[in-house]
């Protein structure tokens, strides 16, 4: 019997829903485990998301220390590593994320257990499906230490519902904390009102094919209209047309939106292994035999300088009608 530690990310007083398929995977773990789900935040205002959390496990134990406002693995993973010795974990589990996929490997080491990365699927106790070859096959791992450290695809999993009732918050002590030389010198994000590409439900990513930074404007534009995200391919990113937080892919983000529309991106292997989870994939390129024709449940075969004024269009006229 052991407990499942699920590490999750918050933002003010909301859990991330990024947080909610490893909170779906714990559920399950903690089942073939014989142990409850223990939901842990980690950060300066931690504390504040405890509420939201306590809907979707019965313990949330919340750490807050000013010193914790970046996400360091240095300082965060002896934290984890801590708790998950006190609260008897024998997994513990993050989403496979920056985040998660930074921290659980040092957890790991310092727990001396061994690790499963980007699981897809929980075959038995300790026995994880997991994608190999850029998603184009799939291996099964067995992990054989008594705690185990594993880190979830977002996108493979059902988000975890909130329960019947809600969970007990307490709290812990941060401990010592050494960031071991290393310091946040700044943060450069761009600010947006758009959705977080991790999180969002809609997202509209653009290729090479659309040309250069400028033409994003147009893809931007159909984005906000639908209430998305912006992604992109790495074709894109590297050639600068727009940020390298936009990539989705093998060496990007992986997300599982709901509506996934990919303008002028071809559907190489490494971009599909970021969005090939996506509920439905709308595809718009002037090449018939692109291959990101071969996962989009909708085609469009013409240029996005035709298709995406047009639909902008007649979805703000569809808007202005239901408004
Ligand atoms: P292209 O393949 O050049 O495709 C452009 C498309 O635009 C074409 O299909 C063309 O028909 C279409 N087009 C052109 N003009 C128009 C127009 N006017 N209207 C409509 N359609 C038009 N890639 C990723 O995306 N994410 C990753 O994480 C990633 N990781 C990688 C990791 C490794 C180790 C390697 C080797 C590669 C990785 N790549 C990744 C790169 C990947 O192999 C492709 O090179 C890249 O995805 C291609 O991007 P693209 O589809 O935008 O460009």
């Amino acid at each position: 019997m052991g407990n499942v530690l699920a590490f999750c990310e918050s933002s003010g007083a909301s859990l991330k829903s990024s947080a909610l398929a490893n909170l779906a995977f714990a559920r399950a773990a903690a089942e073939k485990h014989g142990g409850e789900v223990i939901i842990l935040l980690v950060g300066s205002e931690a504390s504040a998301a405890g509420a939201d959390a306590a809907r979707y496990a019965g313990k949330v134990i919340t750490v807050d220390d000013g010193a914790l406002e970046h996400f360091m693995a240095e300082t965060y993973a002896p934290i984890v590593t801590r708790l998950a010795k006190e609260q008897g974990a024998s997994v513990v589990c993050a989403t496979a994320n920056s985040v998660g996929k930074d921290l659980l490997p040092r957890v790991a080491f310092a727990l001396d257990a061994a690790m499963a990365s980007d699981i897809s699927g929980l075959v038995d106790k300790n026995q994880f499906k997991r994608p190999i070859l850029a998603g184009n096959a799939y291996s099964t791992v067995e992990l054989s230490t008594d705690t185990i450290c594993v880190t979830v695809r977002q996108s493979e999993f059902d988000p975890a519902q909130p329960l019947d009732a809600a969970g007990a918050v307490e709290s812990a002590p941060a401990g010592d904390i050494d960031a071991l030389g290393a310091e946040v010198v700044r943060v450069e994000s761009s600010k947006s009102d758009r959705p977080d590409l991790n999180d969002a439900d809609v997202v509209v990513s653009g290729g090479r094919g659309m040309k250069s930074g400028d033409n994003f404007k147009v893809l931007e534009e159909l984005a906000d209209v639908l209430g998305a995200a912006m992604g992109a391919s790495r074709a894109a990113t590297d050639a600068g047309m727009v940020p390298a937080d936009w990539q989705v892919g093998q060496t990007g983000k992986i997300v599982a939106p709901n509506l996934y529309i990919a303008v002028a991106i071809s559907g190489a292997i490494q971009h599909l292994a970021g969005m090939k989870g996506s509920k439905t994939i709308v595809a718009i390129n002037k090449d018939p035999e692109a291959p990101i024709f071969q996962v989009a449940d909708y085609g469009l075969v013409t240029t996005w300088e035709k298709a995406i004024p047009e639909l902008v269009e007649e979805l703000k006229k569809v808007k202005a009608a239901n408004a």
